[in-house]
Order: structure tokens, then sequence, then C-alpha cells
């Protein structure tokens, strides 16, 4: 707790403004947001993720001007991911092409040279296959037995946001959450980060959870599938097309007739990043509000609240890592730290004055905070879910769950904290 004795007062440098300072933070202005932001200029982003924010804000914008406006986020998908997805899908038809032409070759040249060129077109097809994501190894995973009251919480989500529950869930050390689907069909992967989950209330899980489920629902994992696979093939392709470093009559003459080709392959990728970012950050919004069905408009707008101050989690962590690794070799005693790691982060948050807290809202809000890059800003999908009526929870928690859901995530709480005291934090 904050006595008073730890707390002064001075004048805003700036406009004179009375402002109290708190031993532990940073002093700054309320009034006029002097020092709101006073980490040093290497923290922050580089140029191309400012760049990638600059655009992630103007399409937040524009959409939430619509929402304003009274426009309506409908889950059918807009004309840029239909496009992004008709891309995709000539991408594949293109690998498809590749493959049957490498089977006619082989089939025609059967016995003979004419089998060169089939297993030619057979290898470069190969190269180019969608690949099928798989379960991470380098992180926990639980299945329906290992965590079943979680795995309930989890389906009753699911049937509220209109969709079903998931096949597994890993739990990794990021502020963040995502779900993806993995293997062949629609096996379904929800991905929770501990430091995240255990700074949130129930209800703030619950909509963390709504908003996950919300992308399986609007068909947004099935799209990013189809779309992120063909990502990978154009890239295949622009590789093979890379020009020669090294100037001889050959490779100079090699390299003119790949920059057509190479041109065309980086026009594409780029449409095809434009394209999805738009639709992506459409998908956002529209699961956003899904969140807010799920575990209510307020617990969903707490959420986002928990993520623009997500900084002093990640602040924790990285001072309990550094403590941990000065001393040298893994002793009995990292063991007992790892253990009481996430009470210490949930309490070190709590004893986070309002203050500070306001303070890293508006730094977030003017670094333009968002989960990834191809999220809208936070603070922006926060003032859309307050646009309209708030909504009612339609899942709640009980203590006794709480409890057995705690319970079922002892031993990867252990995993998580030591390999975060092992191997370091965040930046
Ligand atoms: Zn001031
Ligand atoms: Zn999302």
């Amino acid at each position: 707790m904050h006595t008073a004795a730890e707390e002064s007062v001075q004048a805003c440098p700036d406009c004179g403004t009375e402002i109290r300072v708190h031993g532990r933070f940073s002093a700054w202005c309320a009034a006029c947001d002097w020092n709101v932001d006073p980490a040093p200029p290497e923290e922050r982003p580089g140029r191309l993720a400012r760049a990638q924010r600059a655009q992630a804000r103007r399409y937040g914008e524009r959409l939430l001007a619509e929402l304003t406006a009274g426009g309506t986020l409908r889950p059918r998908r807009d004309a840029s991911s239909v496009l992004a997805y008709a891309l995709a899908l000539a991408v594949h038809a293109v690998t498809v092409a590749v493959t049957g032409a490498g089977i006619g070759f082989l089939i025609r040249g059967w016995g003979g040279f004419g089998m060169v060129p089939g297993a030619l077109f057979l290898t470069l097809a190969w190269s180019l296959r969608p690949r099928l994501t798989r379960l991470p190894t380098d992180v926990p995973v639980l299945r329906r037995a290992d965590a079943p009251e979680l795995f309930t919480l989890v389906d009753q989500v699911a049937v509220v946001v209109g969709t079903r529950g998931v096949d597994a869930i890993a739990v990794d050390s990021s502020i963040n959450a995502s779900v993806v689907t993995y293997g062949i069909g629609d096996r379904r992967l929800l991905t929770l980060g501990l430091p995240l989950w255990e700074i949130l209330t129930p209800q703030q899980r619950i909509a963390l959870l709504g908003h996950e489920l919300g992308h399986y629902s609007n068909g947004d994992t099935r799209h990013r599938r189809v779309v992120a696979t063909a990502y990978r093939s154009l890239f295949t392709w622009e590789y093979f097309f890379h020009p020669y470093p090294d100037v001889t009559l050959l490779t100079v003459t090699i390299n003119v007739f790949y920059a057509l080709p190479r041109w065309i392959l980086l026009g594409l990728l780029l449409l095809l990043d434009r394209l999805t970012l738009r639709g992506a950050q459409r998908s956002e919004y529209l699961a956003d509000r899904l969140a807010a069905r799920a575990g209510s408009t307020e617990a969903a707008v707490e959420l986002f609240d928990r993520l623009l101050v997500s900084r002093s989690a990640e602040v924790t962590l990285m001072r309990e890592a550094n403590a941990s690794s000065v001393r040298g070799p893994r002793t009995r005693g990292d063991d007992d730290r790892a253990d009481g790691l996430w009470e210490r982060l949930a309490a070190d948050l709590r004893s986070v004055p309002d203050h500070e807290r306001e303070r890293q809202r508006r730094a977030s809000i003017r670094r333009g905070h968002s989960v990834d890059s191809t999220h809208p800003p936070t603070w922006l999908r926060q003032t859309a879910l307050r646009i309209g009526p708030p909504v009612p929870p339609a899942v709640v928690s009980d203590a006794g769950r709480e409890l057995r859901i705690g319970a079922e995530l002892t031993t990867v709480r252990r995993t998580v904290a030591r390999r975060i005291l092992r191997d370091g934090y965040g930046d």
C-alpha cells in the first residue's frame, strides 16, 4: 500500500499545475500530458512497425467512424477479404496446376528422359504445397482430460458465440491469446498467455475467451489459414526468382529475365498484405462484440484496460527474471520463487496506483498500443465497445469453478513460471 510519505507534490514544469509524485513511478502531468511517455527512444517501435501501426490506425479509425455513424458490422466478409481469399485460391490453383503438369510429364515420358521435367515440376509443387499447422512442442499443451473444468468453460463460451469448443489449449508466457486451426480438418487450438490470464478477473477471462472463440464462429481462422498458406507459397516463388548476387554474363542475363516475375510476386505479396489487414481489423471489432456478449460489455472494456496497462506486468516479469539470472546456477530457491511468481505478479499490479495506471493508459494510446500489427489500436476497440447499449454477461463463473480451474493449471503455472525465471523475459 502507498502511504502519504511516499507521495510528494511539485509543480508541472510546463503548465504549473500541481502534480503528485509517487516514489517508484515517474512524475507526469494529467493536465497537459507533460512526461506522460518518458521511455527512451530506443524502447520505441522501429520504422516498419510504426508504418504498420499507422496503417492499422487508419483502418481502425475508419471502421470506428462507420460504427459511430450507425453502420453495422455483419459477419460476412467485406470486399477486401473476398479479394484476398480469391487471390489466395488462385495461388493454390497454380500449385495444383504445377502438380498436374508434373504428373503429366511423368506419365508421358515414362521410362525415358521425359521423366526429368516431371520430377522437376513435382519437386517445385512440393515446395509450394500448403503446410499444415502443428501443435507447439515448446510450450505445455492441455487436452480435455488435463483440464476438464477449463474446457467446459470454453465450451460454454463457445455455445454463446455460436461455435464449438477447442481440441487443445497451449499455455505460453505472452501477454496475449490466439486461436488457430491445426492438422487436417478443423481441429482447434487456443493459446493462452499465462501472464495475461493471471491478471484478469474471472469475468474478464470469459470476455477474452469470447473474443478468441468469436474468430472461429466468424470463420476467421479458416479464412486466415487459406490466406496464410498462399502467402507462404508466394514467398517461396519469390525465393526462386531471387537475383544472383555475383556479376557474370550468365547471372546478369538471368537476373534481367527474373526481374519482371519478381516484381509481380512482390506486388502480389504487398497486395495480399493490404487486403488482409483491412479484413483483419473488421474481424477484430466483430470478435470484440462477441467478447462482450460472453462476458458483458463491462468486462470486455475492462479487459482492454488491462491490456493498456500490461506494460506493468512486463516490467514485473523482467525484473523477476533478472533477479533470478544474477544469482547464477539454478537453486532450490529458484523453484520456490517460481511457485510464487503469479501471486507476486497479481499483487504487484494491484499495488500500481490509479495515477500511474492513467499515465500508462495515455502513453499506450499515444504509442497506438495494439496487441499486434493486425489488430486495431486497443483504445479504438474500447471506444467501439462503448457505442451502443451495454450487454449483460451470458456466461458467469463462480468461486468453486475458479478454484477447480486454478487447480487444473497448477502444473503449467509452475512450468511457465520456471521457464520465465530461467530464460528471461520480454524485449
Ligand atoms: Zn502540466
Ligand atoms: Zn482477435
